[in-house]
């Protein structure tokens, strides 16, 4: 398809950053070796090796967590709330006055459109430190009873899709409830994390209130299994999610575990289409589709079906894939070759399951991984393509004729954790959203996050809420509010 205009390259200088050739962990306040071997992270989008990190040992994650507890111990615990609120102040200062560094150095390490690292996920990561910032004093006020404490030392495991803004979903509040933490980002996207504990030596935090220790899965098993480790935080696939609820049964840990999701995006023939269309790109293309949250199930009115496909096919048509670094891109690299292969595997089963795909025509670059937009129509709730999670830039159409069945088919799977309603009736959002076995719906949007708005799953998209009032109960000790 012809776009209306031909862009010229607007390329993100990457300068800005300074990439050593290779990182230790940051454990009670520096940056030291590690005991076990080395990994390196690659630019998805180049292949191009970025840096060598380390992988955090059985070891290194005990001394992490014995830093963790020392500093909870003598210094961050018995701190002034105002005192604690005033490093997070910094902290969210520091991310905002190095935003840009912390944006192309995200979009290099993820794969990410420039535009979004720069637009969404740095403002949004400093947002929750601001949020919770102002929370650190105010804890006696949030509701959750008089005097609150902290858990202890919190072990925190986050994915790939949202490296910068998944650590502050898990540092800022526990900081702000007096927690220490010890945070193991994923194997393919150290770098921010690792760039924040630069920011943290830059805020003078007390040694050990934050440490880093990258690594693979088998470093996230060992802090989760850590004995004294207080508290779980979890983000990534509900089968990890499974074996992590298991360890941590039967122990004194607290676990907050935020899953996947295969979210309804509902609209009905009311539905002012060209705004719904715009929240169905949104929805799905979003981060090339690494979004636990993306309404990856469109389901519409069937009076509408044919109108809303023409004109969201014609807008997919538009997007730009391509150089995330590129400030005109849409839609930027997959974030591994792992991640490639299952999306390619989806797909190819969503054919052979009878499913129709649709791709627009466009160029892929020939180095890195990619996958163009995709939409399936003539799907089934049973299809694959419709039940698991694909991660990926994957849309499935589904049809309904009455309000019932479009909340019959919304709610008809395993997961939880997102949903989005779009029609021009308020009655109907709020009839609908009241049905919906979702733990966040947006009604005529979707993709809209804010550090005040609690936001977790039902069902397989896992337990427990971040951000919020509701965000801090996870870190405080009591019951589970
Ligand atoms: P994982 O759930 O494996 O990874 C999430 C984090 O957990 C990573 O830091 C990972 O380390 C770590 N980890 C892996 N195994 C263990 C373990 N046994 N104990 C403790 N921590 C562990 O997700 P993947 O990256 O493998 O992605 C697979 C699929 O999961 C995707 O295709 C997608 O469908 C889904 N997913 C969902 C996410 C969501 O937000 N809902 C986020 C990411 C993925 P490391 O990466 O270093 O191996």
């Amino acid at each position: 398809m012809t776009s209306l205009f031909e862009y010229a390259p607007a390329p993100e200088s990457r300068s800005i950053v300074d990439v050593r050739p290779s990182y230790g962990l940051f454990v009670d306040g520096e940056f030291t070796d590690g005991t076990g071997s080395t990994m390196k992270t690659v630019n998805p989008a180049t292949e191009e090796v970025l840096s060598e990190v380390t992988v955090g040992s059985s070891e290194d994650v005990d001394r992490a967590v014995r830093a963790a507890r020392r500093a909870f111990t003598r210094v961050w615990g018995p701190m002034r709330p105002a005192d604690r609120g005033k490093y997070l102040f910094r902290i969210a200062r520091l991310l905002q006055e190095r935003a840009r560094e912390f944006a192309v150095l995200e979009s290099l390490d993820n794969g990410k459109p420039i535009r979004e690292s720069r637009d969404f996920d740095v403002p949004q990561a400093a947002a929750h430190f601001f949020h919770h910032a102002g929370w650190a004093d105010k804890l006696d006020h949030a509701g959750l009873g008089p005097a609150p404490r902290p858990l202890g030392v919190a072990g925190q495991v986050i994915p790939w899709n949202f490296p910068m803004l998944m650590l502050a979903w898990k540092i800022a509040p526990a900081l702000a409830t007096g927690n220490t933490v010890v945070l193991k980002p994923a194997e393919t996207t150290p770098l921010t994390a690792l760039l924040f504990a630069e920011v943290c030596q830059q805020a003078d935090l007390p040694p050990g209130v934050v440490n880093i220790v990258t690594g693979a899965g088998e470093t996230g098993r060992s802090l989760v299994a850590h004995p004294d480790v207080d508290k779980v935080a979890f983000t990534g696939s509900t089968e990890v999610g499974r074996e992590i609820a298991r360890s941590v049964a039967g122990t004194q840990k607290r676990l907050t575990l935020e899953l996947g999701g295969k979210a309804a995006n509902i609209v009905f023939d009311d539905a002012p289409i060209d705004q719904a269309v715009e929240g169905i790109v949104r929805g799905i293309f979003f981060n090339q589709g690494h979004v636990c949250c993306a309404g990856s199930r469109l389901l519409v009115q069937e009076s509408v079906h044919d109108e809303l496909l023409a004109s969201l096919q014609r807008r997919i048509g538009t997007l730009r894939i391509g150089d995330p670094l590129d400030k005109n891109t849409d839609i930027g690299a997959i974030n591994s070759a792992e991640q490639l292969v299952r999306i390619r595997e989806l797909s190819e089963i969503g054919e052979a399951e009878g499913a129709r795909r649709w791709q627009p025509e466009c160029t892929l670059p020939d180095r890195g991984w990619w996958f163009p937009p995709t939409v399936f129509t003539d799907v089934s709730a049973a299809h694959r393509i419709a039940r698991d999670e694909v991660f990926g830039p994957v849309l499935s159409v589904l049809t309904f004729r009455t309000p019932d069945e479009a909340v019959a088919k919304a709610n008809n799977t395993t997961y939880g954790l997102s949903a989005g309603v779009w029609t021009e009736k308020g009655s109907r959002i709020l009839s609908i959203t009241d049905r919906l076995r979702a733990g966040v719906v947006w009604a005529n949007t979707f993709n809209e996050f804010d550090p005040t708005s609690p936001f977790g799953g039902y069902k397989q998209s896992g337990y427990g809420r971040e951000g919020g009032r509701q965000g801090l109960a996870a870190y405080l000790q009591g019951d589970d509010r």
